[in-house]
Parts: C-alpha cells; sequence; structure tokens
C-alpha cells in the first residue's frame, strides 16, 4: 500500500494545521513540531509505503514510529483524504483522459481500499438494462454512456416520429419512420466504441417475459422506462424482485416529475406501494387520506397525456442515470429506494420526498410478513403514463 494525498490543502495557524479537502469539512489538526505537515508534504509526493515514511523522517533526525505513521495515515484514511498509489495507474493514458471527468468526480468517495480508478472499472464491468428508448430512457442512455458502463442492452418496439422530437436528441428528422432501438444502440456505438450495446426489438409484454429477459441477460440493473401498456410497471416490478435485480423508474404526473428504485429484499418494491396505497380507498373514515386516495384513483383512470418537455424529460433522466449509478458504484447508498424523489415543475423544480413506502406484510412481490406496515399513497402517480413515443 502506497498511500498518496487526494487533492488536499492546507494552512498553518500557529500550532495548528487547518486542512481542507471537501469544502463542507476542514480538519484543525495539532501539530506544534510541524510533524503532521513533514507528513502531509510526503504523502503528496506520494511514492512512498507507511516503512519508507518512517525512513524519510529517520534520515532528517526526526524519528517517528512506524506504528504512529500508520495510525496517522489510517485516520487520514477515514477522513477520506488518501488514496492507494497501487490502485491507481492501471487506465492507460487515453483511457485517463476520457473518463477525466468521472475520474475527478471518484475521487471524492475514493478511500486506501478503493481508488476512483476502481469505480470506473467497475462501471466498465457493468450491464445496464435499459427498457426503452423514447421519452425517459432517450434521455437516460447518453448518460450511461458517458459514464462508461461498459455494456447496455437496449430494449424497444417504436418507430421514430415527429413528436418524439420534443424531447428525444438521439434521434434525427431523417429518422422518422425507422426503429428506435437500432438508431440508440447505433448512436450508443457512434458515441464510444468501446461500449457494448445489443438491441432488442421488443416491447414488455408480461412479468414472465422480463423474467427471462432478466435470466438471459444478467443485468446488474435494470432502467425502466416503458409506459405502455399500463401494467408494465407491475411485470418489471415482478420480474426484478423476483431476480433480486435493482430498477430505477422515473415518470411524470401532470406538473409533478417522479423517479423511485426498488432495491429488492432491502427497500420495499412498487407492489408493497400499491397494497397499501389501495386501502385509503377502500376505508370511508379515513377522511382526507381517503379522498386524495380517491382522486389519484379517478385521474388514473382516465386516458393522459404526458406533459413531460424536454427540459423535464432531461431532468428526469439524469436523476435516474445517478441512481444507477449509485446502484452500480455504491459511492453512496440508492437514493430513491422506495422512496421517490418529487419534483414540482410548477413550482420552481422544487424538490422533495415524503414518507418511504412500507413493506407491506400482504406484498405479492416480496411475500415478506414483516411487521409495521400501514397504508401508504399508492406510487400509481408515479407511472409515465400517457404517451411515450
Ligand atoms: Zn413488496
Amino acid at each position: 500500500m502506497t498511500p498518496r494525498l487526494k487533492g488536499v490543502v492546507w494552512q498553518r495557524d500557529g500550532e495548528q494545521l487547518r486542512v481542507v479537502y471537501d469544502i463542507r469539512d476542514y480538519f484543525l489538526l495539532a501539530d506544534p513540531d510541524r510533524t503532521v505537515e513533514t507528513l502531509l508534504e510526503l504523502l503528496r509526493e506520494g511514492g512512498r509505503t507507511v516503512a519508507e515514511l518512517a525512513d524519510v523522517f529517520a534520515e532528517r533526525g526526526v524519528p517517528v514510529p512506524v506504528d504512529d505513521l500508520a495510525a496517522a495515515v489510517e485516520l487520514f484514511d477515514s477522513h477520506g483524504l488518501l488514496e492507494d498509489e497501487q490502485r491507481l495507474g492501471r487506465l492507460d493514458q487515453p483511457e485517463r483522459e476520457r473518463f477525466f471527468s468521472n475520474l475527478a468526480f471518484f475521487e471524492s468517495f475514493a478511500s486506501l481500499a478503493r481508488s476512483r480508478e476502481d469505480f470506473q472499472q467497475t462501471l466498465r464491468d457493468a450491464h445496464v438494462l435499459v427498457l426503452g428508448t423514447g421519452g425517459l430512457n432517450s434521455n437516460t442512455i447518453p448518460h450511461l454512456c458517458g459514464l462508461g458502463v461498459g455494456r447496455l442492452t437496449l430494449l424497444d418496439r417504436d418507430t421514430v416520429e415527429l413528436r418524439n422530437f420534443a424531447r428525444q436528441y438521439l434521434y434525427r428528422h431523417h429518422d422518422i419512420g425507422a426503429r428506435k432501438v437500432l438508431l440508440a444502440a447505433e448512436w450508443v456505438r457512434g458515441f464510444d466504441p468501446a461500449i457494448k450495446v445489443e438491441a432488442l426489438d421488443a416491447g414488455v409484454d408480461s412479468a414472465a417475459q422480463v423474467g427471462e429477459l432478466l435470466d438471459r441477460l444478467a443485468p446488474d440493473v435494470v432502467m425502466s422506462g416503458i409506459d405502455s401498456p399500463p401494467e408494465v410497471d407491475d411485470w418489471v416490478d415482478a420480474g426484478c424482485v423476483s431476480r433480486g435485480v435493482p430498477y430505477v423508474r422515473g415518470g411524470m404526473w401532470v406538473t409533478q416529475g417522479l423517479v423511485w428504485s426498488v432495491e429488492p429484499g432491502v427497500s420495499a418494491c412498487r407492489a408493497c406501494g400499491r397494497t397499501g396505497g389501495d386501502r385509503p380507498d377502500a376505508t370511508p373514515e379515513a377522511g382526507p387520506v381517503a379522498n386524495e386516495g380517491a382522486v389519484f384513483a379517478l385521474y388514473a383512470d382516465k386516458p393522459r397525456t404526458n406533459r413531460g418537455i424536454g427540459p423535464v424529460a432531461g431532468l428526469l433522466g439524469a436523476l435516474c442515470a445517478f441512481e444507477v449509478l449509485r446502484y452500480l458504484t455504491r459511492f453512496e447508498p440508492p437514493a430513491y429506494a422506495g422512496r421517490p424523489i418529487i419534483i414540482d415543475f410548477a413550482n420552481g423544480c422544487a424538490i422533495r420526498q415524503d414518507d418511504p413506502w412500507l413493506p407491506a406484510p400482504d406484498c405479492p412481490q416480496c411475500g415478506v410478513d414483516r411487521p409495521g406496515a400501514r397504508p401508504d399513497r399508492t406510487p400509481d402517480q408515479a407511472s409515465g403514463g400517457g404517451e411515450t413515443r
């Protein structure tokens, strides 16, 4: 292990050092004899193991025990200040150039145990099944490609239409009439030939089909962006939960956008939310909650037009891609698992998160009798609904 300091800065203040990496955090370290500052300088230079750091201190006539240096390195690492040089340098120069911004982002989450290049390699080894290449996912796919996800399987059965051009920028005017999924795959190949991409010219027609796809393709995550038929979210939920594959979904409900995900075995699934959400409707004494449920039910049953304009689809697509990134790299835990994020497009894109869905004891997908479940709003509202092409 060869610890190297990240982009850390420090300033002496009397006998203390003020050390800053992320602007939100800083540390004050007692350093009356400048040992800590010397150690920081040596770590910034890099290229030395802990034993070799001890040698340098000894050569300079200020010996520091190896155990003390090891403890200091451990402390710095616990504050996210270090990477292991031996876990860097495996990407070649063109790769470091290609992933320059990704690597800069991942540095913030790297440690001695996991370097920024490890994060990138995880993405290179990842496989995402993208259901739909329409309104939502034509805005998700470019982000997945930019992140460097190594393998994408794209599924769609629609053709490009003039109305798609409000928010589907993978396609061009002369593509009208052509199969979307083939064009989306071609876009991916043109963007980054290193990405393996497969196009499936098909729709989703049952939970069993989703399960078969997952068995055959074994993706790490499913990015779900198909809105029709209305049962499609149930099928994706059932297929993914039964196979233990996480999925991410985004959608639009009049003037609100939603993004949520399901982490099987960890979060409540969509069916949990539906089971809970059905209850207030059947309970007149539930009062305002019942009213609200009835209003949602009334609206959900009517034909709807998806009102997602380009910036809406772009924002939702970006948030979805970010959630996929969380599942793939775990740079932080999934943020919307069983707990939709809601963006209010009629209020400055204000973002909020309501209470999480709770695991329902009688959930048909999870099938686990868990205590503490209570009625909750149905996530039906998250369904994209309406037109998606
Ligand atoms: Zn469930």
